[in-house]
This record gives C-alpha cells, sequence and structure tokens, in this order.
C-alpha cells in the first residue's frame, strides 16, 4: 500500500484481507465442525455458547481440523493458482483427486458432480432446480480474491465454478452475492456497501430474506446465508460474527465457512483470534496466506496496477 494512502480500518491493506478471507473459510469451519448437525437447544446444554476451537462432532474432529468446505476451497484456489489464469479443469481435477482420497465429508451434490466429471469430463452439471444445497457458495472465496476489482467477472466466474457440481439459480445468486461482499469488504467499502449486496439477493429472491431470521440453519443455501446475513450485520466483530452463526447448529461448519469469508474480508487478519488461528495446522495457514496472496495479485485490481498493491 502507498504510503499517501490511509490503511482501512481494521487491516493493513488488501493482502492482509484475502489473508483473513481464507483463514475466516478454515477457522469458521474448524469452530462450526463440533455443533454441526446439533440444535441450538442441544449446543446450549453441552456447551452454553461454544466459543473455543474444540473439535468433536459427528466428525469427531481433533481440534482445528478442517472438513470439506476448506478442502474444496484450496482445490480452488491452488487450481488458479497453479495455472495463473482461469480455467476450470485444473479446479475440477483437484475435486476429483480430493475426493479419491475418500474425504471425512463431502456433500450428495458435491459428489455427484464430481463423479460426473470423472467419468464424462463434463465441467457443468446440468440444471438441477432442487439442488439449491451450499456445498458452491462455501468454496467461493478465492473466486472474490482473483477477481477482485471486477464485480461483473466475479459475477461470471463465481457461477461457472459453481456448476461444476451445482447448476441451480439459487445456489448461483448466493455464490455471487457473497463473492460481491467478500470483494467489497476487502476494498474496504462502508458496511452498508455490503449490507446493500446482501439485501439485493434478498429483493430478488425471496427466500433470502434475513431480517429477524431465526430459522433452522440448514445446507439448503437460503437458509445457509440467511444464518450468515443475520449473524453478520447484528454483530461487530469476527468473533461475534463466528460464535452467533455457529451456535445456531445445523449446518454450522459450512455457515461458519462463508461467515468466516466475509467476515474476515471485512474485519481483517488482526480481528481473527489468535487462539483460533493457532488451532490451525501450521502447514494450512501458510498455504492460507500464501495463495490468498498470490490470488489477489492476479485480480484485475492488482493486475491494473502492475502488480503493486492499489
Ligand atoms: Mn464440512
Ligand atoms: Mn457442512
Amino acid at each position: 500500500m502507498s504510503p499517501r494512502r490511509k490503511a482501512p480500518e481494521g487491516g493493513t491493506g488488501i493482502v492482509d484481507r484475502a489473508r483473513a478471507t481464507l483463514f475466516g473459510v478454515a477457522v469458521g469451519d474448524a469452530l462450526g465442525a463440533t455443533t454441526e448437525f446439533m440444535t441450538p437447544a442441544q449446543i446450549r446444554n453441552r456447551f452454553g455458547v461454544l466459543r473455543e476451537i474444540v473439535g468433536g462432532g459427528w466428525l469427531k474432529l481433533s481440534p482445528g481440523q478442517v472438513t470439506d468446505d476448506t478442502e474444496m476451497t484450496l482445490c480452488v484456489a491452488r487450481g488458479i493458482v497453479r495455472s495463473e489464469r482461469w480455467d476450470l479443469k485444473p479446479i475440477a481435477d483437484r475435486f476429483a483427486k480430493w475426493l479419491s482420497g475418500n474425504p471425512a465429508d463431502v456433500g450428495a451434490t458435491c459428489r455427484r458432480g464430481i463423479e460426473e466429471y470423472i467419468e464424462k469430463g463434463r465441467l457443468e452439471a446440468p440444471p438441477d432446480e432442487k439442488g439449491a444445497g451450499n456445498g458452491a457458495a462455501m468454496r467461493v472465496a478465492p473466486v472474490a480474491l482473483y477477481a477482485l476489482g471486477d464485480e461483473k467477472l466475479l459475477s461470471r466466474l463465481a457461477v461457472e465454478q459453481a456448476h461444476i457440481t451445482h447448476h441451480n439459480p439459487l445456489s448461483d445468486a448466493a455464490c455471487v452475492s457473497v463473492g460481491t461482499m467478500i470483494q467489497r469488504g476487502l476494498l474496504g467499502a462502508p458496511p452498508r456497501e455490503l449490507r446493500a449486496a446482501a439485501e439485493e439477493l434478498a429483493t430478488r429472491h425471496p427466500e433470502f430474506r434475513f431480517e429477524g431470521y431465526d430459522g433452522e440453519s440448514s445446507a439448503y443455501v437460503p437458509d445457509t446465508l440467511r444464518t450468515v446475513l443475520n449473524a453478520f450485520f447484528s454483530t461487530k466483530s469476527f468473533e461475534e460474527c463466528l460464535v452467533k452463526t455457529v451456535n445456531r447448529g445445523g449446518d454450522a461448519d459450512t455457515a461458519g465457512a462463508i461467515a468466516g469469508a466475509i467476515a474476515g474480508a471485512r474485519y481483517g487478519l488482526s480481528s481473527i483470534p489468535r487462539r483460533w488461528v493457532n488451532a490451525l495446522d501450521p502447514g494450512l495457514r501458510e498455504e492460507l496466506a500464501s495463495l490468498a496472496e498470490h490470488l489477489v495479485r492476479l485480480s484485475p485490481r492488482f493486475v491494473e496496477n502492475t502488480g503493486k498493491e492499489p
């Protein structure tokens, strides 16, 4: 960042916020995996309020272990960074390799889409009116970083990556909206501009109305996003946003991953509790930090400024 410009509030620049975005996915996933498929009442009885990364959950994870949400995000990020341009095939190849390693968890729609890629080489799943799961939105963060500075480009690429497994208008709209919020956060836009992206989504698709939402945090992408948006807009820090999100239970790790990406972009790296970052595997931390920087340096925002942070 040039010394003439003030660092955006809550962070020291775009690379910092990009790292916070991907760290946000991982800590949200690791934190929420503990309460995945629990009800809010079960969580209250067991933990009071869950604020620590303790592992466990139905997958019996060790503390700090991440799941499909982070793993698929890594596939997207690694695929882009390796090819240094937009190409779905390296991303799909990484999904295929990941699935063949028998991951602890994988969503049904993701599995079907990846298997069809393996069998037929198909990079676009057929349209599916019922396939409004959250599996494409949970991995969109790297695309937001890569397309930073061009919201139109983001809209196209977010949907292309989604269609490898999910081809549904609600999933598409969610991916674009989450990506847009991340980008506006990365650029230090005022909160009302993040809110405008969420409100536009809810206007176009009332399924996403999040004001006062206290329904289930299911894997149906409107439910997931309503949980995330409600938590994000009713809290003032990364930690409170994530705590509120994962204590809703349901698809808590995926909601946590999406909330973590948006809140990470908005609040920056220093806002993520150190104890949560430290809970992650050091190798994962290192890779996420490096991928995040690579992705934004490939973005229109940086390339137009000849690689220097604008
Ligand atoms: Mn998961
Ligand atoms: Mn999940």
